[in-house]
């Protein structure tokens, strides 16, 4: 059985295709444990695997002792993969990089840590420090094998291989398996770690996630040739996550150091929270504005979006207060904070809007509309930026 355990830096840039499957994989989970600082969640349908594995083999041996043995080593298997998800999430919180949560699903583990390091050194670092674990899993079983003189695998033993030497069997395959370079899995992160040595990030991204894609092609065609279904679902996931990672390295890039300030809309109206919503609701109309902060003596007080602002009109009519329709939960950027640490925060708040402050007076507003025109524009610039310096060279010299 192929063990697929991969860390996904959830980032809010990701595109939905790969954001929405992960989201509806984390949601059917429970919580088994937590262990050195983080959850371990494990999918119901991992369970439903477990029972089938338990009944096929008790079923198909009739023999029930022997069923709770494969039960055993798909558990022992599972261990070895959450250990190989602890040497990720226990890498990245080296260099400061915190994992949210440790989820484990059919298909294998998945570590969510919250970013990935922009330093290829450390990515590399938290990439193979999976593999490793299991490497020394495979090394402590190799041991112990030798230890009790079960040595030299012969065919015989092979196949009536005993608990641990199906178990070293297995690390091993998860080692070869993982180091393929089928970017996002560890091998491509490896790739893309390497290459970012030698290059800048966002093409070092887009070779690995091309040869992720090119693999995961192949992974179908084996999934298909092998009637593997599981081998099929990775294929799906390296190719999402491949995708999804090469737009939000691009989408990072392009907002490089720019600070909130830069992407914010400066023209904006705002209303008081005694203002009757007719008032919002003229504004809207007479402007492109959807929605507004709420400002009283200066100091931001409240949100109004525009759904809010409909279902108010509906509930309590035109002449109610806006302080009635507005959210006061709501997040305020500074205008001098970056907008790559900005726009998370956005995105997570789940308002349409964030004011944006400078000395304590509304300055603008951030809208993750505008925030993606701003990534466009930056695109189109650098875009620009790279017309080739000989063709420059080549120009007459401007005579003044
Ligand atoms: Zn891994």
């Amino acid at each position: 059985m192929e063990g697929f355990h991969d860390d996904w830096p959830e980032s809010q840039l990701t595109p939905p295709a790969i954001r929405l499957p992960l989201a509806w994989l984390m949601k059917w989970s429970f919580k088994l444990m937590r262990l050195w600082g983080i959850d371990v969640y494990i999918h119901y349908t991992f369970l439903l695997l477990l029972a089938f594995v338990g009944f096929r083999s008790g079923i198909h041996k009739g023999n029930w002792a022997g069923a709770l043995g494969d039960v055993a080593f798909f558990l022992s298997l599972f261990a070895c993969v959450l250990l190989h998800e602890y040497g990720h999430a226990l890498a990245a919180r080296r260099y400061g990089v915190p994992t949210r949560d440790i989820t484990l699903l059919p298909i294998g583990g998945v570590a969510r840590l919250e970013r990935m390091p922009d330093n290829p050194r450390q990515e590399l670092v938290i990439a193979i420090a999976g593999p490793l674990v299991n490497v020394v899993i495979a090394a402590g079983l190799g041991a112990g094998l030798m230890f009790t003189g079960a040595t030299g695998l012969t065919l015989d033993q092979l196949a009536g291989a005993s608990f641990m030497q199906s178990l070293l069997a297995i690390n091993v395959g998860l080692i070869l398996f993982n180091m393929l370079p089928a970017f996002p899995m560890d091998g491509g992160r490896v790739l893309r770690a390497v290459l970012a040595m030698f290059m800048d990030p966002v093409r070092a991204t887009n070779i690995a996630a091309t040869i992720g894609k090119i693999m995961s092609v192949g992974f179908l065609v084996a999934a298909f040739t092998t009637s593997n279904p599981i081998l099929g679902l990775i294929a799906v996931f390296v190719w999402l996550g491949a995708g999804g990672e090469a737009a939000a390295v691009q989408a990072r890039s392009a907002l490089g150091d720019a600070p909130v300030a830069r992407a914010m809309l400066t023209e904006f109206q705002v209303v008081a929270p005694t203002d009757p919503l007719s008032r919002a609701a003229e504004l809207m109309i007479s402007g492109s504005q959807t929605d507004f902060p709420v400002v009283a003596e200066g100091r931001v007080v409240g949100v109004l979006s525009r759904a809010d602002l409909f279902a108010a009109l509906a509930r309590a009519g035109e002449f109610a207060p806006v302080e009635q329709a507005m959210k006061t939960d709501f997040v305020t950027l500074q205008a001098a904070e970056s907008l790559e640490a900005a726009l998370p925060v956005l995105s997570a708040s789940g308002s349409p809007l964030a004011p944006v402050v400078a000395q304590g007076r509304v300055v603008g507003i951030l809208t993750l509309e505008n925030a993606s025109e701003f990534i466009s524009l930056q695109r189109a610039r650098a875009a620009n930026r790279r017309v080739p310096p000989t063709i420059a060279a080549a120009a007459p010299p401007v005579i003044r």
